[in-house]
């Protein structure tokens, strides 16, 4: 999706959630890993008209 089939604005934004792998000391609490990139669980589309696309997912 390139623009907004609303009111046609090319400026949309896609809105998501992204799972994050860790590693974390059960001893201490203390993260010791995270990664920085994840995989999409899910993602949408939204528009400054109020536009919202419906939710995809992985
Ligand atoms: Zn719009």
């Amino acid at each position: 999706m390139n623009y907004c089939p609303k009111c046609g604005n090319d400026k949309i934004k896609e809105v998501g959630g992204i799972e994050i792998a860790y590693e974390l000391s059960v001893f201490t609490g203390k993260m010791l890993k995270k990664e920085k990139e994840g995989s999409t669980l899910w993602w949408k589309y939204v528009c400054k008209c109020g536009y919202e696309s419906s939710v995809h997912a992985d």
